[in-house]
């Protein structure tokens, strides 16, 4: 593909992310036309939709590319068709299941000939690459995560965070492991994890972990229910002061002093990664955090806590 070609792709999962963040961004970059949905019920004006991938596969849409921002559980089941249809595909977080499942996609994608994009959109807040470089070299001391979000603000009434494949609290948990696999100089590695499933739900709604980079503790604290001050914090210690990235990534200090960033811009930087990527003819897979988030539910001490419900009262 020429940078200068437009590019025809179909969002699969036509919810939240994908009308409040792949809209505008396809709409703002000329490699892209946005030339239809999938979705069992929702749709947007104006744009041809399909109920499922079969259909749109059937349809004479010229579609080369999909975006897939359904749950989880069902985007493998959704990838495979497009890809052996021959269509460039980028997932949204997190990206499978498992992560053998996205292996298989990846290979999937090399016989075919398409790009697969594991898109990590918190990697792309506007400090994350400036916190990356700056910690390149240092030694790191520890680590310190807090992604404290509530889950009735940010996810009201979807219910498939909390069923089995939700992921629960790594939902959110799972885009602080993306920028911590990024921006330190040695892989994080699991040491231990307790997880707090709702009486009657199957995923976490708190999660504690404690993981190591070198010799450096990390740990992580994930809160579904949390009411107060929203925060997506990461504290680095090291021997020159503490970086702190917050809001999600989108801002930095070191030392306490605030380093200027520029507008936060994930998607619009996701979408131009996946054109250039598509044009270079490659793929980029990363399933370093999900391999931690999976690591965790399958080691990690679960503890039964109170039900919830998204309507207050009717657990
Ligand atoms: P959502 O609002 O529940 O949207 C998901 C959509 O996918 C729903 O319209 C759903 O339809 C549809 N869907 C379900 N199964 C499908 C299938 N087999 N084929 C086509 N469409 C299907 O969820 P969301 O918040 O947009 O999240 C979707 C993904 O994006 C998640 O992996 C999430 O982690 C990620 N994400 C979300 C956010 C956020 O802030 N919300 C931010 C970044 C990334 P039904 O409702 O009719 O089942």
């Amino acid at each position: 593909m020429n940078a200068d070609v437009t590019l025809s792709i179909a969002i699969i999962g036509f919810g939240k992310i994908a009308r409040d963040q792949h809209v505008p961004a396809l709409r703002g970059d000329p490699r892209f036309r946005l030339v239809a949905t999938v979705d069992p019920h929702a749709s947007l004006d104006g744009v041809p939709a399909y109920r499922d991938v079969e259909a749109l596969l059937a349809a004479d849409t010229g579609v080369q590319a999909v975006a897939i921002c359904t749950p989880p559980s069902v985007r493998i089941a959704a990838a495979r068709p497009a890809i052996a249809a021959g269509l460039h595909v980028l997932l949204e977080k997190p990206p499978g299941e498992t992560v053998e499942d996205v292996l298989d996609l990846e290979r999937l994608a090399d016989a075919a000939g398409v790009t697969l994009f594991t898109a990590w959109h918190s990697r792309e807040a506007a400090a994350v690459d400036t916190a990356r470089d700056w910690l390149a070299g240092r030694t790191i001391e520890a680590v310190r995560i807090a992604w404290k979000e509530d889950i009735r603000v940010w996810h009201p009434g979807q219910e498939w965070i909390l069923e089995r494949g939700g992921f629960g609290v790594f939902d959110p948990g799972i885009n602080a492991l993306s920028v911590l696999t990024h921006i330190l100089p040695e892989a994080p590695v699991l040491v231990s994890a307790k997880l707090s499933v709702p009486r009657g739900r199957a995923s976490p709604i708190l999660a504690a972990l404690e993981l190591r980079s070198g010799n450096a503790p990390v740990s992580a604290d994930f809160d579904f229910l949390h009411e107060g001050e929203q925060r997506w914090d990461i504290e680095v210690d090291t021997p020159d002061g503490m970086l702190r990235l917050s809001q999600g990534g989108a801002t930095l200090s070191i030392a306490d002093v605030p380093v200027p960033a520029s507008p936060n811009r994930e998607y619009p930087r996701l979408y131009a990664r996946f054109a250039d990527l598509i044009a270079a003819r490659e793929s980029d897979v990363d399933l370093s955090p999900l391999q931690l988030v999976t690591d965790a539910l399958a080691i990690g001490e679960q503890v039964e806590a109170e039900p919830f419900a998204f309507e207050r009262g009717t657990a």
